[in-house]
């Protein structure tokens, strides 16, 4: 190994050359590595497939910290041969390793033939997930968790919407907590395939960094697709204010607030973003380990799990309530003392979400402000 090229991301040592590694998505690979280590330390088992492995970061940290007993590393393109097997031979033992060069859907089409099932499939693909949103169910074992990756965050947050439509059979509109709908529709998507094949999935968690959409879901034995949980979200360009729209009450859709008509996106998935107690044993993990910045992002994740599938920016508080923008601490805690729930939320820094309407917010915000000057 020429060691001038040498990288280190968590305990794996590896070079990238002509192979894909992004240094700014460490943050996903570490929450892939928590939520990884902790499905081994519940089941015992672990075994990986990672499909577009690229340098194989991602396979590297899941055998070196994650427990992983077995690892099968893909990735479509043969010509990153030299570079992906120096890294993955220098780490992990031949017994416990695979390297392949397929098409991921050849693969998963493979596991399924075999019966060869993974706790893990983690796709990082490019753009949209969605040409492997039906398929990576079909090698994935019962109870297993599905790690997606969407870098195509137009088309979900209503730049696109008739894109949308394509993708993810979706109306995608455009609105201030557009990041949300990416993952809720990414989510949503592999629900709704999941459930076309007798199966169900739930999320453990949905993560926004700015750029990347991944989200970590786990496959359920029964379909788990509900009015409840599968539906819409109306705005109002109105006056800012956002509702939950079922199928059934699609066509009589007015605005809580001011009456006015909304519009209406989705459907996508409306149930919690996260899985509150995975979180907090991920959380717990990340503190014994030292990764103080994913405890605090761990910790936001948390709370935000149970609120409404939106959130309100500062700035749309302050445009609509035509006041200064209020400090997001100041207005949680003014929130709070009126008795409503509110939180930070990780997919923008400048948001909060509550479970009161926009309108409360500007009053509170107003009042902040009234008894600062
Ligand atoms: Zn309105």
């Amino acid at each position: 190994m020429n060691n001038k090229f040498l990288v280190t991301e968590g305990n794996a040592n590896f070079i990238v050359g002509n192979a894909f590694y992004r240094p700014q998505s460490k943050v996903t690979r570490d929450l892939g590595i928590l939520a990884a280590a902790i499905y081994k330390q519940e089941t015992g088992k672990l075994k990986v497939l990672d499909v577009m492995t690229g340098c194989g970061v991602r396979s590297l940290r899941y055998y070196l910290e994650s427990g992983a007993d077995a690892i099968w590393a893909n990735d479509s393109n043969p010509e990153i041969n030299t570079i992906l097997e120096q890294n993955i031979i220098n780490n992990i033992p031949q017994n416990k390793v695979k390297i392949t060069y397929k098409n991921a859907n050849k693969i998963f089409f493979n596991c399924y033939d075999n019966q060869d099932y993974y706790d893990l499939v983690d796709v990082d693909s490019f753009g949209s997930p969605n040409p492997y949103l039906s398929t990576m169910l079909w090698a994935t074992k019962i109870g297993g968790l599905l790690y997606l990756t969407s870098t195509d965050g137009r088309t979900a947050t209503g730049h696109l919407p008739q894109k949308s439509l394509q993708v993810y059979g979706s109306y995608a509109r455009s609105h201030p907590a557009s990041q949300e709908q990416a993952l809720r529709l990414i989510i949503g998507k592999t629900l709704q395939q999941a459930v076309t094949i007798g199966l169900g999935i739930k999320p453990i968690f949905s993560l926004f960094t700015g750029q990347t959409y991944r989200v970590m879901m786990r496959l359920l034995s029964k379909p788990n697709l509900t009015l409840d949980n599968y539906g819409f979200i109306g705005y109002c360009h109105q006056c800012g204010e956002y509702k939950t729209v079922s199928y059934h009450q699609l066509g009589k859709v007015k605005c809580s607030n001011c009456d006015s008509s909304v519009i209406i996106s989705g459907s996508m998935w409306l149930g919690n973003l996260h899985e509150r107690e995975y979180l907090s044993k991920m959380k717990t993990l990340a503190q014994q380990i030292g990764w103080l910045q994913r405890v605090e992002l761990l910790s936001i994740m948390e709370e935000e799990s149970n609120f409404p599938p939106y959130f309100y920016t500062l700035g749309e508080i302050g445009r609509r309530g035509k006041l200064d923008i209020p400090k997001r601490s100041q207005l949680i805690n003014g929130l709070q003392n009126q008795g409503y729930q509110a939180v930070l939320t990780h997919i923008n820094p400048q948001a909060i979400k509550t479970n009161t309407s926009l309108k409360v917010c500007i009053e509170i915000g107003r009042s902040l402000l009234n008894q600062i000057n």
